[in-house]
């Protein structure tokens, strides 16, 4: 594929590395827009972060993570070893790097700067579920205002401040403020340890595995690929295709996608990506929740997310910075619960189960990577933390766009992998 200056030739076969909710999204958008599509996964769909996070679709609370408090917080934080925020400890370069750049971010300047950038991919993300639900995935979306909840009002100054940040910063936001009795009402299973709540309206969630499979499903029905057990070690340029080379061989396209989550990194030194992604670890369980929670809430203090999935409910959260490919530390289940045990009635913590860790990738910036790196035919989607679920459609849409059209999004501007 040789061309001049100006000139786009549209590619025929795009190659997309990494088949969680980002990377099938840019997969079936590339399709929609007449290109032949193959995925490739070192495991299997939803092997990363994608398979069971807390399933919220929440444009409202889609924001930056590197804020001046992270470094107030956070250093207390790692101090204590049930602290929701931890480091995972080694000698790990690459996480000292992330840190660094992590650090330098945590600015209000670069926050207001990150939210611009998130603030009209907020304005559009839902749509971006409206268009794949219309084009044949099926989403099992749920309408829910996300019911955040405090032990004492005063805990929720941080989080109506970080909201007044959102609205200066030109994005709609609806909120509620609840007296512990409205809250009690609104959820039966709240105890009387909850003494005042915020309701975010106007959210969604869903049951992320089955959004994975049928995105994973549609992809196919479209004459896609989906190669699992594939894992790419470098993506080069010969002559005029891209070639992607692992131990199982080599696989050629005319583009290429890098969405591998918090693994991006490993692929993308060579080609311009100076923002270095890493692993924020989260957890989840779920129990089994005979009588339905009416809506997905948010512990604040804990910073656990509950989500209700059918007859079960889903607890995540937990933010340790560190090597995707270390193992869980068991511990944190029993962390997370005995956190949210005093705030809820009618549950039956001896039915825990699908105990699960996955790394949630985090761009140092806090502003997700979207789009062309250095190498012509080469390009990248992720980065995007606490949302790619959120923002995952909207993502594939925008960068199949580019891809396809030669013409950058302004949407994806300041995402520019490049920066
Ligand atoms: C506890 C928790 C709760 C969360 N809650 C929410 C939420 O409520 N709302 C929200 O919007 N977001 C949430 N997130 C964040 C969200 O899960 C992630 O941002 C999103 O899943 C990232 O998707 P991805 O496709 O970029 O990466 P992943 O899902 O991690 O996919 C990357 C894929 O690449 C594959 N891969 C990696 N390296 C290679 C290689 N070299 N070759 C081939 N394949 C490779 C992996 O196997 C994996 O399948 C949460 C995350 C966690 C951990």
């Amino acid at each position: 594929m040789h061309e001049e200056p100006g000139e786009h030739h549209a590619p025929g076969r795009a190659l997309v590395i990494g088949s969680g909710v980002v990377g099938l999204s840019c997969a079936w958008s590339l399709q929609e827009r007449g290109a032949s599509v193959c995925v490739v996964d070192r495991d299997r769909p939803g092997a990363g972060a994608s398979w069971q996070n807390a399933g919220l679709v929440s444009p409202t609370m889609s924001v930056p993570l590197p804020e001046p408090s992270i470094l107030r917080y956070g250093v207390r934080a790692v101090l204590s070893p049930r602290s929701p925020v931890a480091l995972v400890r080694a000698v790990d370069l690459r996480l000292l790097r992330f840190m660094a750049t992590m650090v330098r971010s945590c600015t209000t300047d670069a926050w207001r700067k990150g939210m611009e950038a998130y603030r009209v991919l907020n304005e559009m993300a839902l749509d971006a579920y409206a268009h794949q639900k219309a084009g044949g995935v099926e989403i099992d979306l749920s309408r829910g205002d996300v019911v955040a909840c405090f032990a004492h009002a005063h805990e929720s100054a941080g989080f109506l401040r970080e909201m007044g940040s959102v609205v200066a910063a030109g994005q709609a936001v609806e909120l509620a403020l609840l007296t512990g009795s409205d809250v009690r009402a609104r959820e039966p299973h709240l105890s009387g340890n909850v003494e005042m709540a915020v309701e975010v309206r106007g959210q969604q969630y869903l049951t992320p595995s089955h959004y994975v499979h049928a995105l994973a499903q549609s992809v196919r029905e479209r004459g896609g690929e989906i190669l699992e057990g594939t894992p790419i070690t470098a993506v080069e340029r010969r002559h005029r295709v891209l070639v992607a080379r692992g131990p199982h061989g080599e696989l050629d396209a005319d583009a290429v996608v890098v969405a591998t989550g918090a693994w991006a990194s490993d692929l993308l030194a060579d080609h311009g990506v100076r923002v270095p992604v890493y692993g924020g670890r989260g957890y989840s369980f779920t129990v089994a929740s005979p009588k339905p929670f009416a809506s997905p809430l948010y512990f604040l203090a804990p910073r656990v997310a509950v989500t209700p999935q059918g007859d079960r409910v889903r607890f995540a959260g937990i933010m340790e910075f560190g090597s995707p490919d270390a193992a869980p530390r068991r511990s944190r289940f029993a962390d997370m619960a005995s956190a949210v045990r005093p705030f809820l009635l009618d549950v039956d913590w001896s039915t825990m189960a699908d105990q699960w860790m996955g790394p949630r990738p985090l761009a140092a910036d806090g502003v997700p990577l979207v789009g062309a790196t250095a190498t012509p035919g080469l390009y990248v989607a992720g980065g995007h933390g606490m949302w790619g679920v959120t923002l995952g459609p909207l993502t594939g849409s925008l960068l199949a766009r580019q891809i396809m059209t030669g013409e950058t999004p302004r949407e994806l501007l300041a995402l520019d992998p490049l920066r």
